[in-house]
């Protein structure tokens, strides 16, 4: 499991482990965000309106889910992890500090990773650079990420995100030492 504070790169370094480790199985989850340009439905998420979160919340079909930023529901189809884990894949999670605090209760077992800037004036740099939001979105999510990174303690390892291949291969590493 992978979570980390908003703008660290989560999502970048599990496009890397996505690449570079074929082999790691990795959670889409569902959301009610609108997709960026780029992104897929089915890959990157599965975009969803409000109805249908609703629904799978209802039918229980989420893992955990939380509300990110304020502004969008996210969350992990629980079906693909059983299935995933069932078969004996590596299965790798990427999800905010909330969904993980949820997964910690339902999967104990799970090793959880905190994937860390190399400084705040790094991850500050990161997500204005990234540019896909507004100035009132984008203090929203420092705001997020300012209490976000005070929760490292709870989790089992830290992996600093200086490069992102490496850090990729960190995470792979230490999922495989379980
Ligand atoms: P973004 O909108 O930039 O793709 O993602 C925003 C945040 O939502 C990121 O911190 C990401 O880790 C988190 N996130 C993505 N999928 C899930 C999920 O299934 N559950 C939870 N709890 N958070 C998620």
């Amino acid at each position: 499991m992978l979570a980390g504070p908003t703008a660290v790169g989560k999502g970048t370094v599990a496009a890397a482990v996505r690449e570079r480790h074929p082999d790691v199985w990795i959670s889409v989850s569902a959301t009610t965000r609108k997709p960026r340009p780029g992104e897929v439905d089915g890959v990157h998420y599965h975009f969803v309106d409000d109805a249908e979160f609703d629904r799978l919340v209802a039918e229980g079909e989420l893992l955990e889910w939380a509300v990110v930023h304020k502004a969008a529901r996210y969350g992990t189809p629980r079906g693909p992890v059983v299935a995933s884990l069932a078969a004996g894949r590596p299965s790798m999670l990427e999800i905010d500090l909330q969904g993980a605090r949820q997964v910690r209760r339902t999967m104990p077992e799970a090793l959880f990773v905190f994937l860390k800037p190399p400084s705040w004036d790094e991850l500050v740099r990161r997500l204005v650079g990234r540019g896909t939001e507004t100035e009132e979105e984008r203090e929203r999510r420092l705001a997020t990420a300012r209490d976000e990174l005070a929760a490292e303690s709870e989790f089992d390892r830290t992996v600093v995100n200086h490069e992102v291949h490496e850090a990729a291969d960190e995470l792979v590493a230490l999922m495989m030492l379980g």
